[in-house]
């Protein structure tokens, strides 16, 4: 793969991951919970399935390079409260929730759900299965942290009828883990890959980070041979997201132990030949699957989509999250749920839901989410039917973005063909700066003058 050092220089900016467009940041507490009620209200006719996740912000430690909405803490009363709150919230939704709906995938994040105690886990589980139809064939997948997990875990995730799960591993060597306060020996991330396919999980991601402290290609190579000879199913590798300014925690990484453009571009290479070379496809935005994988074959006939649990092959759902920070998403609407925790129960408590923010998309808004959608799921736009789909002419509606994708394919990121924009596989790497050009908001002025997103690469 031909990766000068110069695109990197070129391309990594701040840009978003667009999980959502538009992004959270420009969610809005104009939009609250008497608009969210009204808005599950009035969308239960559309009769779409559903997509439910859970948001369990406990941890017991705290990794520095942490992104999420957590909680470190050791004290389980804490969890005991919040879920309380929690089976609150689900009964709230459930019942505004035509009894006719289908949930297709469940998603526990956090955090760390497995913080939760396995007779919890299984009670957890029990109350949503209670209040929602859950599909026989449902998707059903759970965050895992290998530290503190035992089998119990696994068997209560199991017989719960989780069918995924996905382990955060980031790196194997010990000097890098201790630089984040994450520090798992290998054999450890061994035994617990041992005890999940023991107990029939077939479905196995695993998460490593690049771009971490002490990170070399020497090193790295070692993580990445252990890996990949566990074989895992699915591989996430993301670009550590250094944003101190947000993450206070993350101060405490010396950033002079950071790897520099060079060695991230060399780290980005390896990554790319050593996971090719050994069967798996890189799909985008830093997730690599077996060519046999659904998401694999979702994109090959054009029916990934993204949302704020990543790639996903259940596009037509509505999701209702549950718990702190979480994000709910009918087809027109987003909604966030309040952020800090004792906020959360305070409004769970009072009575109603815990949406704090959110908004209601424009036209404008959804035909650039379906532009950016289908770049970062396809990896390929048709103008013409893109146009037809939406009413407009291509050239005309995103002239704007014009100038930007003709930089893009200068530099070798797309292939513009006639009526075709096509994501190269050097562009697979810069998928957030390919989308960036469709972006409207990015063109705002940003008032606070501190970079909403981490660097792209
Ligand atoms: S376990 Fe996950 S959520 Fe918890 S601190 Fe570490 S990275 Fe953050």
């Amino acid at each position: 793969m031909d990766l000068p050092t110069s695109l990197l220089e070129k391309y990594s900016k701040a840009g978003p991951r667009y999980t959502s467009y538009p992004t959270a940041p420009y969610f809005t507490e104009a939009f609250g919970e008497k608009e969210w009620l009204n808005e599950l209200n009035t969308t239960q006719a559309s009769g779409r399935d559903l997509s439910l996740y859970v948001h369990i912000p406990f941890c017991d430690t705290l990794c520095y390079y942490c992104g999420c909405n957590m909680v470190a803490t050791h004290d389980y009363s804490k969890a005991d409260a919040y879920l309380v709150y929690l089976f609150q919230e689900i009964d709230r939704v459930a019942a505004l929730t035509s009894p006719t709906r289908v949930a297709r995938q469940i998603h526990w994040g956090g955090g760390t759900p497995t913080f939760l105690k396995p007779v919890d886990i299984r009670r957890l589980f029990q109350h949503l299965a209670s209040r929602f139809i859950i599909a026989p064939d449902a998707e059903i997948s759970c965050e895992l942290d290998p530290r503190e997990l035992s089998q119990e875990h696994i068997a209560a995730l199991a017989e719960s009828g989780f069918n995924r799960v996905s382990m955060g591993v980031q790196d194997l060597e010990e000097k890098v883990q201790k630089a984040v306060n994450r520090v798992q020996p290998e054999a450890l991330i061994r035994q617990v890959y041992a005890w999940l396919r023991e107990a029939g999980f077939n479905s196995i991601n695993i998460d490593l980070m690049v771009g971490l402290p002490h990170q070399t290609v020497e090193g790295f190579t070692t993580t990445l041979d252990k890996i990949v000879g566990l074989a895992p199913d699915r591989l996430a590798v993301f670009n550590y997201a250094h944003v101190p300014w947000m993450k206070k925690h993350q101060k405490l990484i010396i950033e002079s132990d950071l790897p520099d453009l060079t060695n991230k571009l060399a780290l980005q290479k390896l990554l790319m030949e050593r996971l090719a070379a050994e069967g798996y496809v890189y799909v985008g935005m830093d997730h690599f699957a077996k060519r046999s994988d659904e998401i694999v074959q979702a994109q090959q006939s054009k029916t990934l989509y993204r949302n704020f649990q990543g790639y996903t092959t259940h596009k037509d759902c509505d999701i209702y999250a549950f718990g702190v920070s979480a994000i709910s998403q009918t087809g027109e609407v987003y909604v966030q749920n309040a952020k800090n925790l004792a906020e959360y129960q305070r409004r769970i408590e009072a009575g109603g839901l815990a949406t704090e923010r959110g908004l209601r998309i424009s036209r404008d808004d959804m035909i650039r989410r379906e532009a950016i959608s289908r770049i970062m799921c396809d990896l390929e736009l048709d103008k013409a039917a893109f146009g037809a789909q939406w009413g407009i002419v291509f050239d005309d509606f995103f002239a704007d973005a014009l100038p930007e994708l003709d930089d893009l394919a200068a530099d070798g990121l797309l292939a513009l063909e006639p009526g075709l924009i096509r994501v190269t596989d050097t562009g697979r790497i810069f998928l957030r700066n390919i989308a960036m050009p469709f972006d409207a908001y990015l063109r705002q002025q940003n008032t606070d003058n501190q970079p909403r997103y981490s660097k792209t690469l």
